[in-house]
């Protein structure tokens, strides 16, 4: 059912106002009258209005002010409005166009280009509507979509498990003993039953991935551990092609903020698509961070390669490129998967490959460094050691100085959230150290923990008065200062 038009005019004068009514109502538009600024922001969410004519000069309100309160607030922000006005210059009329006025018409106005204007801003509201209504209905369509497909994966499931646990039951031969033809069977069974899982599986990851559902489990992770492992998993299938599959890591690696889980998955899918792909040689998963602020993944293998073309499919959804024989039970979901993972973990993936040479998976995870912290001592040994002490936490960006000259430079250049400050430096101690950067005029924020044997009491109180957050005697407690460190920033 249409409904009718309303249209909110603004305007302080009465005379205005009613020669507009008289213009608008025999079209049969509903007009509400308001005499100021204020009363239509007052009245305007509830009317609702198609249309609003404003009025620019009032007293206490202005036409420009109250244009932009109402493209500030969500539910007046779209509402056409045309200003009536009597001031023409090009610097008024840029104002109130960048105000959020979608029409300007000049005062005395003239009828018939009002009611055109108005016809035409009603006209773009309509498809403007038209397309709004439509987005809420894909949305809800996708919703429903999405809905629809985790539901049935679930339910899915559960007739699969059955399936495969009888299956495992009569492969056990527990049963009964099996004819060579019967093992046969149920080994083809098992594999499309495998097959099935993993289509599910991915069916239900990918949805996940596209309704922004699926949630990280961030953690600090050790990477060579996972990685051997990982690689342990393939092992048997690469040998028993007479493959080699082994890892090159070119430095000892950070830990790494990741989910554990989607990591593996995401090297378990190159990995397996690695073999699956190549006849002979190796596969090699390289893993650096040079550039310090990514941790670099490469799963090279030396297979059949892919041809230049294909390489923009390769991450489509149920993309499997090359010929038949490359189509080998899987989905075309995994790299799709796999890409959208690590974007999750905002990093990137992509893929350099030779055909007939090989191919070499690339991804990056950024390391994620939120807070800074400076580590300041003369003894080579104890900065080693703090630092990889810090660094085990995973999510600190760490530099380190030893002397108080270098500490204060750092302070400059790196600007530290905070500074473990050992006190008895060359160059400058630790202490002058320490109330310099407190007395910074630019630092609200940098904190401080002073380390030192602390022999006395008096060392102590010296610290806590130059300025120290948080004191800590050496040998440091290595829970204790990551507990300070916790706390502090
Ligand atoms: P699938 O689960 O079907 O393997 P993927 O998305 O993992 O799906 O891979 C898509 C296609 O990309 C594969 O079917 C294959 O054609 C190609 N591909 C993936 N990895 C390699 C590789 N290492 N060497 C050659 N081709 C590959």
């Amino acid at each position: 059912m249409n409904h009718r038009i309303k249209i909110l005019v603004v305007d302080n004068e009465p005379r205005d106002r009613a020669l507009l009514e008289a213009l608008l109502s025999p079209c049969g538009y509903e007009t509400i009258l308001v005499a100021s600024g204020q009363e239509a922001l007052e009245k305007v969410a509830g009317i609702q209005p198609d249309i609003i004519l404003l009025d620019l000069i009032m007293p206490k309100m202005s036409g420009f002010e109250v244009l932009q309160k109402l493209r500030a607030q969500e539910a007046t922000v779209s509402i056409p409005t045309i200003v009536i006005s009597s001031l023409q210059d090009s610097e008024n009329r840029t104002r109130a166009f960048d105000a959020g006025c979608d029409e300007i018409v000049s005062k005395p106005f003239d009828r018939t280009e009002l009611l055109a204007r108005i016809k035409s801003l009603l006209r773009i509201k309509h498809y403007h509507d038209e397309i709004e209504d439509s987005n809420k209905r894909l949305k809800a369509a996708e919703s429903v979509k999405d809905e629809f497909i985790s539901t049935v994966s679930h339910e899915l499931r559960t007739p699969l498990t059955a399936i495969k646990s009888s299956i495992d039951i009569l492969d056990t031969e527990a049963p009964g003993k099996l004819t060579n033809d019967q093992k046969i069977f149920i080994k083809r069974v098992k594999s499309n039953i495998d097959r099935l899982a993993r289509l599910i599986n991915d069916v239900l990851d990918l949805s996940k991935l596209e309704a922004g559902k699926m949630v990280l489990n961030l953690l600090p992770l050790h990477l060579e551990a996972i990685i051997q492992e990982v690689v342990e998993t393939h092992a048997q299938v690469a040998e028993s092609r007479g493959m080699k599959i082994r890892t090159e890591f070119k430095q000892k690696l950070p830990v790494l903020m990741a989910d554990k889980d989607r990591l593996i998955q995401v090297l378990n899918n190159l990995i397996s698509n690695a073999l699956k792909f190549t006849k002979e040689g190796e596969v090699v998963i390289l893993v650096h961070c040079e550039d310090k602020q990514h941790m670099t993944f490469c799963v090279r293998d030396t297979g059949i390669g892919i041809k230049e073309e294909d390489i923009p499919k390769l991450f489509e959804k149920f993309q499997q490129v090359g010929g038949p024989s490359q189509h080998t039970g899987g989905t075309g979901l995994g790299l799709t998967i796999c890409k959208q993972i690590i974007a999750k973990h905002n990093g990137l993936m992509w893929v350099e490959s030779q055909f007939g040479q090989g191919s070499a998976f690339y991804f990056t995870i950024p390391l994620r460094k939120e807070k800074r912290i400076l580590i300041v001592d003369d003894d080579r040994t104890t900065l080693e050691t703090l630092r990889a002490v810090v660094e085990e936490q995973g999510c600190y960006e760490i530099e380190m100085a030893s002397d108080g000259f270098l500490a204060g430079q750092k302070y400059s250049d790196f600007a530290p959230h905070l500074i473990i400050l050992d006190i008895n430096l060359p160059k400058i101690n630790g202490l002058e150290v320490c109330m310099r950067i407190k007395n910074d005029l630019k630092n609200k924020s940098t904190k401080i923990i002073m380390i030192s044997a602390f022999d006395t009491e008096l060392k102590k109180k010296e610290a806590w008065n130059a300025g120290a957050d948080e004191v800590l005697s050496k040998p440091v407690n290595t829970q204790e200062m990551i507990a300070k460190i916790r706390k502090l920033v």
